[in-house]
């Protein structure tokens, strides 16, 4: 099977061919039908997040049919459409798995980052953890959503915003372009901050109504003059000073909700955050229930900006992806 693979951090994935994995009970072995690029694939690419095996398969949006079965694999048949997020597996014993947290597992394993993802023909996963892709959805057009989407769908709800109520989207890219129209859905109003008049043309074409160019205008400024705050930001940007601005712009009682990977400090007065009771969290893929829901809301209702590639235009896509220059969210047809 052909995979692309990353030998050593900071060096391009190469193209090359793997033996078919082998099936153990549990698991099943699945025909990649598309594999969407995640920006947290980047920071395993750089060594920001490191890979827990070398070399490894990246990629955790990963859509496909199953093309084998293995023993104790009951629930799921040959031919199912299915994705494998970024949860590999999580133990369902430990505590925070005992609370209904299953993103928190302290064993789980992530695909792609501690075993092999997506980023090939094939792909064995375990049965209990892939997810059903529900009917009508497109598997180009799923593969988004098993991270970015369900990402932006969390960081939605997570806002406690109101309908009628505002909400800054910092960054309009895999996750912001997503949260925009589940916002939209919700009965929010939205402003969408960005870098690029390209993406607030498309912030506009998807419904937010205000956008702000963070690059001429102080967004937090802005926004508190005009709007007098937002009831909560959502900061999918990975840029520090966004988190900052994101902060900055929301009202007394409001939330900032981070899901932008940055490896970096956001310092805040935290007298600012004593008066004004403004939450901070942080938000995620969440568990494999959330997942559906996330997935089930979607159908029919909202549409990923994508553009599709073969397996080896990878690290163009990174190239672009690191200059802030990919508009649409990429996703590989291995
Ligand atoms: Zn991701
Ligand atoms: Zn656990």
């Amino acid at each position: 099977l052909r995979a692309a693979l990353l030998k050593a951090v900071k060096t391009p994935l190469s193209i090359e061919g793997l033996p078919q994995p082998q099936l153990s009970a549990g698991e099943v072995l699945i025909k990649v039908m598309a594999s969407g690029v995640c920006h947290t694939d980047l920071h395993v690419m750089e060594g920001d997040l490191p890979p827990k095996k070398l070399p490894i398969v990246l990629g955790h949006e990963v859509v496909g049919f199953i093309e084998e079965t293995g023993p104790n694999t009951l629930s799921l048949r040959v031919g199912d459409l299915v994705g494998v997020y970024y949860y590999y597996y999580t133990c369902g014993e430990c505590e925070e798995c005992l609370r209904g947290q299953e993103s928190n597992c302290s064993r789980a394993l992530r695909t792609g980052i501690d075993v092999d993802g997506g980023y090939a023909e094939y792909i064995k996963a375990k049965a209990s953890h892939v997810i059903p892709i529900p009917n009508g959805l497109k598997p180009e057009l799923a593969a988004p959503l098993l991270c970015s989407g369900a990402t932006a769908y969390n960081a939605v709800k997570d806002t406690s915003a109101r309908p009628g109520d505002w909400v800054a989207i910092y960054g309009v890219g895999g996750i912001g372009h997503l949260a925009i129209q589940y916002a939209k859905l919700m009965g929010f109003n939205v402003v969408a901050i960005s870098h690029s008049d390209e993406k607030l043309a498309i912030a506009q074409q998807l419904g937010a109504d205000e956008t702000i160019n963070a690059a001429s205008v102080k967004p937090e400024e802005y926004i508190k003059r005009k709007i007098g705050g937002v009831h909560a930001a959502i900061c999918s940007s990975t840029a520090k000073e966004a988190y900052r601005q994101a902060f900055f712009s929301v009202k007394r009682g409001g939330t900032l909700v981070a899901v932008g990977s940055v490896y970096g400090e956001l310092t805040i007065p935290i007298i600012g955050i004593v008066r004004t009771r403004i939450t901070i969290k942080g938000s995620g893929v969440g568990s494999r229930s959330e997942l559906r829901d996330a997935l089930s809301f979607s159908v029919g209702r909202i549409k990923p900006d994508i553009q599709t590639y073969p397996l080896n235009a990878i690290n163009d896509i990174f190239e672009k992806m690191r200059e802030g220059k990919l508009l649409s969210k990429a996703v590989l047809i291995p």
